[in-house]
C-alpha cells in the first residue's frame, strides 16, 4: 500500500513512551532487519511489534525460500490509537519500509494485520514503470495471505474466503481497458491479484501441480531481482517463466495488458471448489481444481502449524 500521509505523532501524555528512538536488530531468512521504533515504546508493546515483524518476515521467507533482500530498514512510527496503518515499501538507494502502529495496539490487532507482510512482498519484485504498478500491488495483495497460509499463520478458509469476497473488484468495469491502461484502485490491487491467481493456477496446471507462482517468483530473486533494481516488466516475466519452464506469465500479460479481460469468476470458484454458504467458507474437494487450491495454501511449517 502506498499511503499519502503519515499519522501525526502524538506522544505527549503517554508517559510509558520515552522521547528517544529505540532500535532492534532481527535476523530472519538470511536477512538482517534493522528496526527503528519511534518514539521508544514500553517493553510489552516493543516485544509485540518485534514479534509481529519477525512473524511476517518468516512467512515471506518461507514463500521465497529466503527473505527477499539481505538487509532492510523498517521504521516503525507510533501513533495515537489502535492498529496498523500507513505502510510503504521503498527501493530507492536501499530497501526500506515505513509503517505506523497505534500505541494502544493489541496482540490480536497484530495477528490480524496484513500490511507488514504486504510491504515485505514488495521487496521481492523489481521496480517497474508506473504503468505496471498493478503487478507490484497485485502481487503483494495475492502473495501476502498465501505466504501467511504457507507459514501456518492463516487458515486456507480465511485466505480463500477473502479472495472469494474481494476478487470481483479486480474485474474491468464498463469503459476500462487493460491492466497497463486503467489505473483505478480496483484494477490495480485486485486486477493485479487476479492476474497472479490466474498465473498460479495455470503454472500448476501445466506442471502437473509441481510448480506454482512461488517458484516463478523465486526465480526473479535468484536472478538478482528485488525492489532495489529497476527492470522492464517483460524481462521480469521472462525470467519468472524460465524458472518454471512454462510461458504462463508472458502469455497472460500479453492477453491482459491492453484488453479488459473478464474471466468468469463464478466458474473459477466452482472449479477450485470454493463457496460461501451462510457466511461460512465451504470447500468442495471433488472440484476439478481442488488439488491446485489445496497446494496454493498448504502449510509447509513444521509441527502443528496453525497459530492464531
Ligand atoms: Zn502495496
Amino acid at each position: 500500500m502506498r499511503s499519502l500521509f503519515f499519522f501525526a505523532l502524538i506522544w505527549f501524555g503517554f508517559s510509558a513512551f520515552a522521547n528517544a528512538q529505540d532500535n532492534a536488530k532481527l535476523q530472519v531468512g538470511g536477512a538482517t532487519i534493522d528496526v527503528s521504533l519511534d518514539p521508544a515504546p514500553p517493553a510489552a508493546l516493543r516485544k509485540l511489534v518485534l514479534n509481529w515483524i519477525a512473524t511476517a518476515a518468516r512467512a515471506v521467507s518461507i514463500y521465497y525460500t529466503k527473505f527477499p533482500v539481505s538487509h532492510v530498514d523498517i521504521a516503525v512510527n507510533f501513533h495515537e490509537g489502535e492498529g496498523v496503518g500507513s505502510g510503504r515499501a521503498f527501493g530507492w538507494k536501499h530497501a526500506h519500509i515505513s509503517i505506523s502502529v497505534g500505541q494502544s495496539t493489541t496482540a490480536a490487532d497484530l495477528t490480524d494485520d496484513w500490511m507488514i507482510t504486504h510491504e515485505m512482498v514488495h521487496l521481492a519484485f523489481p521496480s517497474v514503470a508506473d504503468s505496471h504498478h498493478w503487478i507490484e500491488e497485485g502481487l503483494a495483495t495475492y502473495v501476502e495471505p498465501v505466504a501467511r497460509a504457507r507459514a501456518g499463520d492463516l487458515l486456507p478458509q480465511k485466505v480463500w474466503g477473502d479472495m472469494f469476497d474481494a476478487m470481483a473488484q479486480g474485474l474491468p468495469k464498463a469503459g476500462d481497458r487493460g491492466l497497463d491502461f486503467t489505473h483505478t484502485w480496483g484494477r490495480t490491487y485486485w486486477g493485479g491479484a487476479l492476474f497472479c491467481l490466474l498465473a498460479d493456477i495455470e503454472i500448476r496446471k501445466r506442471t502437473g501441480n509441481r510448480l506454482g507462482l512461488e517458484e516463478a517468483m523465486r526465480g526473479i530473486l535468484k536472478a538478482g531481482g528485488s525492489i532495489e533494481v529497476e527492470w522492464p516488466l517483460e524481462r521480469v516475466l521472462q525470467i519468472a517463466d524460465q524458472a518454471v519452464g512454462v510461458r504462463v506469465l508472458e502469455e497472460l500479460y500479453d492477453r491482459m495488458k491492453a484488453a479488459p479481460v473478464s474471466p468468469d469468476l463464478h466458474q473459477l470458484w466452482k472449479d477450485l471448489g470454493v463457496d460461501r454458504q451462510g457466511g461460512k467458507v465451504v470447500f468442495d474437494d471433488s472440484a476439478p481444481l481442488a488439488s491446485i487450491r489445496k497446494a496454493i495454501t498448504a502449510s509447509v511449517a513444521s509441527g502443528s502449524a496453525f497459530r492464531n
